[in-house]
């Protein structure tokens, strides 16, 4: 059978008989929207089908391997495990409103290796499947059932560059946001880059609807590049041109991802820089307060005064600004980290045993 997010294969697969196709619709439906098991949703199918099913698709491509709730806030971590034994993570985000968000990882590790995260220094970089992506929404469904809640957006913002990635992050969206499967309203989804021009205007012109955001961190060259080295390749000029692209509006801003870090990127004349990069562009920014890495001791957090004045200056410009308070800050402060040994090390016995068979 063809991959199961491929919805034109169900019927193809199954026969167009109206009993059948209605009977896998709630099937779907019972597993993929409402957070219930795979053998549970099943009992919707006949038995010949049921068991079809059961011998064809693998439910979960990951494992769920450690959870980790935060004491302080609704943040919970669920590390995964892919088949070959690397760790990816997805965060839980439970607003106090009700709204809960999940944080998914698109790669293993990271080539952008921004100096401030730890999943960049991790060294490796391989792309996860469309059906890995998508498990995490699966599992993460799972879990929140019991509390009587389901995911309602999805950001791309968790390990990896999701437009190092394209085709099986396309898919995942097309997955997620067709109402024959996952039924996401493609307004809840987000995809966060550090900036690849050509993947960008393409992920806006196929789904005009999805969020974009974009990690700038800094709008002066050198100090951008100095934190993020895949900036050396794209200069801030051609990311203008490239956000002048977008099908933005008041209603589709870009989301502005901006790190706030003690004299690198907190300064007054970094806050001007910023507008002056954004003029004419419909943006909402986000400022992120830094938490601390290893092997990254030369960058300082900025306080929290910094961060406010810095603010108030780009809301003075007209901005919608919003100042991040570290959510899960528990939990969140070994991001990336927790896992970023163990993977190295698997990496380095993949590696071994690779040269071995090679040999
Ligand atoms: S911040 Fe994002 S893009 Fe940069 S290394 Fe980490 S995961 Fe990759």
């Amino acid at each position: 059978m063809p991959p199961w997010y491929d919805v034109n294969a169900w019927n193809a697969r199954f026969g167009n008989d109206s009993q059948t196709v209605h009977s896998l619709r709630r099937f779907r439906t019972r597993w993929l929207k409402q957070g219930r098991s795979f053998e549970e949703a099943l009992a919707e199918l006949s038995p010949e089908v049921a068991s079809d099913l059961k011998a064809e698709i693998e439910p979960h491509p990951l494992q769920l391997a450690e959870r980790h709730d935060s004491q302080v806030d609704g943040a919970t971590k669920l590390i995964f495990r892919t088949d070959d034994g690397l760790l990816i993570e997805s965060v839980l985000l439970r607003a106090g409103t009700g709204r809960t968000s999940l944080c998914i990882s698109s790669q293993v590790g990271c080539a952008a290796a921004c100096r401030f995260c730890a999943t960049g220094q991790m060294g490796i970089a391989r792309n996860l499947s469309t059906a890995q992506i998508l498990d995490q929404v699966v599992q993460a469904n799972q879990l929140l059932r019991d509390e009587d809640r389901r995911v309602r957006n999805i950001v791309f913002m968790g390990m990896g560059e999701p437009l190092h990635n394209p085709a099986n992050v396309t898919t995942a969206i097309t997955a997620l946001s067709s109402p024959l499967l996952f039924d996401y309203s493609p307004q809840r989804l987000l995809v966060s880059t550090v900036g690849i021009p050509e993947e960008m205007v393409r992920l806006d012109d196929q789904f005009p609807q999805v969020n974009l955001a974009l990690s700038l961190h800094s709008a002066d060259q050198d100090e951008r590049q100095e934190l993020i080295p895949l900036a050396k390749s794209v200069p801030l000029s051609r990311l203008r041109e490239t956000l002048l692209k977008l099908k933005l509006s008041a209603k589709r801003r870009i989301m502005i991802e901006y790190l706030m870090l003690a004299e690198r990127t907190d300064r007054d004349s970094d806050a001007e820089k910023l507008i002056a990069f954004l003029k004419n562009i419909p943006a909402h920014i986000n400022l992120i307060p830094y938490n601390s890495i290893d092997g990254a001791d030369h960058l300082t957090g900025s306080t929290q005064a910094s961060r406010e004045r810095f603010g108030h200056r780009l809301k003075e410009a007209g901005f919608p600004v919003t100042i991040r308070y570290s959510l899960g800050a528990d939990i969140a402060a070994a991001c990336g980290q927790l896992i970023q040994r163990e993977n190295r090390e698997i990496a380095r016995q993949l590696r071994t045993s690779h040269a071995a068979a090679d040999s």
